[in-house]
């Protein structure tokens, strides 16, 4: 661990206008540190302000500016304030002392002066100054330089790059799904993996590198002097691969990836807020390309981190204003050519523009903010269904719930609220849950799908066949229903494998007794071809686009009159 914030070794700044005594007070002190000498005020000053000394041994009585009115000034300039001042004196008396603490010297020597007890003095006074600095600069946890020692650093680094024309580099480390991994194991557990990883990484940068921890999961490297990109990115690379190698915490084996933000003075930014915030998006960028890899900042990637924050925004008073509505599509039994049950499909209303699903649900999985999208979603939908139901219309309704749902402690209080808030009958709820959020983690899955199941409602499987379509899980789930993935649709007239792919879904659905869903469904030929092949249930632009709730309404009302004649 680096000693001091601003330099290797403490400095010591003795000022006396009396030589014999400036000589003694070097003598005592000779060894502690980097010492410079100044037999006034203004000549203290200067060398003050350029060497930032740990120490002032500061002799009270002085022509012109007094020993007093210097420590005011130090005590006034940040830069300087936390420097330990001690006064070297011959007065005895306590007012002359109660002057001194005032101005805020922390101790007094007398003339005249005992070696000794000059050098224990100002040991004391370093070992406590260092232990400030250690406190002020240093994380507590990992012993890593901190926020402000890393600001510090990067200032020089920044300085230095600035006057040669040079480069330097920031990279933003942040440990992937840090947080899920604290949650489920004990804080303790936590503690030691940021500590491992803080040594690991440490070790593999040199001196000249500045490694701090930025708080939470973050670790932020300043790079002065950088040479060139591409070495750089094998560089961070190599730190990437060092957080990934397995560890082992009391007894338990870990295996941790982080993901890498990079940004480079002077081009993505001249200060280190700029760079900062670049380095940040570029490793947002990194996570979403997949985790353990890491991202130069561009430009672009500047505009996509201002649109992103900007769509956030308007998302969450979506929220709340009521512009987020659900649509509903139809599905059609092609036998009788009736609806029997419907899809709710979220829509944003932004101004003249129906802003898609697909470009807002994955920012509202990452925000947090599907969870009362979800709820919103839900119950709509159940209240929706239950007006149908009122009308005479027992239609089962599909909502879509995403991984970051499916994992909410608070999930299945949920869906348990919205179908007793709106009275509507559980089996005409189905969740449409994909493969891949199944699959995941097959344990806690099997447990929420047993409790859903004892609840009443029914499960489907969304976008089956593009995910892990393991027969295994398949047949030991509680599932109703598989919803064949549209790409297989779309191109199964065309295309041979999709066909046999569509062929074998339909015939594992047959095997295992479950109700199967043709989604996208666009053409009568299609429509045919899956009929042939034993596929009766069918959603798609074909047969209905989704429509608002009143509009479906409507079209019920009306399917239902022609039925009844
Ligand atoms: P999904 O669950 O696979 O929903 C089906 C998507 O296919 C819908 O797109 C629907 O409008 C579209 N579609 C239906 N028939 C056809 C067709 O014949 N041809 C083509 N090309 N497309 C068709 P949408 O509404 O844009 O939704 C996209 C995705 O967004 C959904 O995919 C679903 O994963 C997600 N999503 C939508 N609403 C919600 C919601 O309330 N909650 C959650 N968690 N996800 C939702
Ligand atoms: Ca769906
Ligand atoms: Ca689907």
């Amino acid at each position: 661990m680096r000693e001091n914030g601003f330099a290797p070794v403490p400095v010591i700044l003795i000022v006396d206008d009396q030589p014999t005594d400036t000589l003694l007070l070097q003598e005592a002190v000779a060894d502690l540190g980097d010492i410079y000498t100044a037999h006034d005020g203004a000549a203290a000053l200067a060398l003050a302000n350029a060497h930032h000394p740990d120490l002032i041994l500061l002799d009270v009585q002085m022509p012109g500016m007094s020993g007093f009115q210097l420590c005011k000034t130090i005590k006034a300039t940040p830069r300087l304030r936390d420097a330990a001042i001690v006064f070297v004196t011959a007065h005895t008396q306590t007012d002359n002392e109660l002057m001194a603490l005032e101005y805020g010297g922390i101790d007094f020597i007398q003339k005249p002066l005992s070696l000794p007890v000059v050098r224990a003095r100002a040991k004391a006074q370093l070992a406590l100054r260092a232990e400030a600095k250690r406190l002020a600069y240093y994380d507590e946890l990992t012993a890593l330089p901190n926020r402000t020692l890393l600001g510090d650093r990067a200032e020089q680094a920044l300085h230095s790059a600035r006057a040669t024309d040079g480069k330097a580099a920031l990279v933003l480390l942040d440990l992937d799904n840090f947080k899920g991994i604290n949650d489920s194991i004990n804080h303790r557990m936590g503690d030691c993996i940021l500590i491992e990883l803080a040594h690991r990484l440490q070790c593999h940068c040199p001196a000249t590198e500045t490694l701090s921890r930025h708080g939470g999961d973050e670790f932020l490297l300043m790079i002065p002097d950088l040479t060139s990109s591409q070495a750089l990115g094998e560089r961070v690379d190599e730190l990437l691969r060092v957080v990934a190698q397995p560890l082992s915490i009391d007894g338990h084996r870990l295996q941790l990836t982080c993901s890498a933000g990079i940004s480079v003075y002077p081009e993505d930014g001249d200060n280190l807020d700029v760079l900062f915030r670049h380095a940040e998006a570029a490793m947002y960028q990194a996570k979403q390309s997949g985790r353990g890899l890491y991202r130069f900042f561009s430009r672009h990637l500047e505009v996509d981190a201002r649109a992103r924050h900007q769509l956030e925004v308007h998302l969450r008073e979506a929220l709340n204003s009521g512009a987020l509505s659900v649509f509903y599509q139809p599905r059609y039994d092609a036998a009788l050519g009736t609806a029997d049950g419907m899809e709710a499909l979220v829509r944003w209303q932004r101004g003249e523009r129906m802003v898609s699903p697909a470009d807002f649900i994955p920012l509202a999985e990452e925000t947090g903010l599907i969870i009362p999208l979800g709820r919103q979603v839900m119950l709509q939908a159940c209240c929706d269904a239950h007006t149908l139901m009122q009308d005479g219309l027992r239609i089962c309704v599909g909502v879509n719930i995403s991984t970051v749902q499916f994992r909410d402690p608070s999930f299945l209080s949920m869906v348990r609220e919205a179908l007793h808030d709106t009275g509507l009958p559980p089996e005409l709820l189905e969740l449409e849950i994909t493969e891949g959020v199944m699959a995941r983690d097959i344990e806690h899955t099997r447990t929420l799908l047993t409790e859903l199941k004892q609840m009443g409602v029914r499960i489907a499987v969304d976008d089956f066949g593009t995910g892990y379509s393991s027969l295994a899980y398949i047949k030991n789930l509680p599932i109703d229903v598989l919803k064949i993935d549209q790409s297989f649709v779309r191109d199964m007239l065309s295309d041979r494998s999709d066909a046999a792919i569509v062929e074998a879904i339909v015939q594992m659905g047959h095997a295992l007794e479950l109700e199967l869903i043709a989604e996208g469904v666009e053409s009568a030929e299609q429509a045919e071809a899956l009929k042939a092949q034993g596929c009766r249930l069918m959603q798609g632009y074909h047969y209905c686009r989704p429509i608002p709730f009143s509009q479906l309404r409507q079209q019920l009302r009306t399917q239902h009159c022609q039925q009844g004649r």
